[in-house]
């Protein structure tokens, strides 16, 4: 029989109605996978506490991350149920963190608890344990009827059951590697910065405090024409400071180059981050500092698991 491991972490899929609203409650998800008739032997722990996903942290990447790598060889797949509002950001954080992984990864959660009315969950989890079994390896998210690269996922409804879209990539969403490594995240201060028509000094202010900065950018790669800006980008290009642009357009990506008015982010050494979502390019500053620093030109100028 093969075996599988569920880790839930949290997320509407295990919620109950509170008086302040969905809270997470232990056993909800438990009792689903209990009442199932897989043909799959499925172990369920739950990292504690769960979390609504808005409090996850890169503690919570590493807590997923260390809990899979340390059961990798004991099971044939694994089964992530995460809430779906940072959904995004832990999928590509896996994709990053776990090289050399040999069994699927499936993500999933639910856009209405599992004992509600009209409840995706079951569906949702009943798909993705069979995603567990079939999937090549990498990190996956099944939602909505559909299975989406880990690396390239956003959600894109706060409503709807569909609640995903990915684009496709040649990449599977894996690190590859001889042998699995885990690769911790370590505490950094990121900032994901978005440009607007004239508001430039809080931005400017903002880029040079961080320890690294998705921006992002107007449509193919352009930014507004402002000293202040400039000013910061050049300041945070001296001190180090690796910032990544991707598109505020959901489809289409950057290519930095095309504008006059996107010159100052190629003279200043900004990196493109071509289709690359706003979570994937978080993801990938947070793994790419938790490198050392010889390491980080390589990491950052090339893709390491489909993420663009
Ligand atoms: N707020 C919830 C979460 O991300 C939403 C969900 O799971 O759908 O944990």
């Amino acid at each position: 029989m093969t075996r599988l491991l569920l880790i839930h972490t949290g997320g509407t899929i295990g919620m109950a109605p509170t008086k302040i609203g969905f809270a997470p409650q232990a056993g909800v998800v438990e009792a689903a996978v209990a009442g199932l008739s897989s043909t799959a032997q499925i172990t369920v722990i739950s990292l504690t506490p769960l979390i609504d996903s808005a409090n996850a942290t890169f503690a919570d990447w590493n807590r997923i991350a260390r809990t899979i790598a340390q059961a990798h060889d004991l099971y044939a797949g694994f089964i992530v149920t995460h809430g779906t509002d940072t959904m995004a950001f832990t999928a590509a954080a896996l994709c990053f963190a776990l090289q050399g992984l040999r069994h699927p990864v499936i993500m999933t959660g639910a856009m209405t608890p599992l004992g509600q009315p009209d409840s995706d969950g079951l569906r949702n989890l009943t798909d993705a344990i069979a995603a567990a079994q079939t999937a090549p390896p990498g990190i996956w998210v099944q939602f909505g009827g559909r299975l989406l690269h880990g690396a390239r996922i956003r959600k894109v409804d706060s409503h709807d059951p569909a609640a995903f879209a990915a684009s496709t990539s040649f990449q599977p969403p894996l690190h590859p590697g001889t042998k699995l490594t885990r690769h911790d995240f370590a505490a950094a201060e990121i900032a994901m910065l978005t440009v607007a028509p004239g508001a430039s000094r809080a931005l400017a202010a903002a880029l040079v405090i961080c320890d690294g900065a998705v921006l992002r950018v107007f449509g193919a790669g352009t930014i507004p024409n402002d000293p202040v800006l400039a000013e910061a980008l050049h300041d945070a290009q001296k001190q180090g400071i690796p910032i990544i642009a991707v598109s505020q357009c959901a489809q289409g990506g950057v290519h930095l180059g095309t504008y006059a008015a996107g010159n100052l982010l190629v003279q200043t050494g900004v990196i493109d981050g071509q289709a690359m979502t706003p979570e994937a390019a978080f993801a990938k500053l947070a793994h790419v500092l938790s490198r050392p620093v010889a390491e980080r030109p390589a990491a950052l100028s090339r893709s390491l698991c489909g993420e663009d």
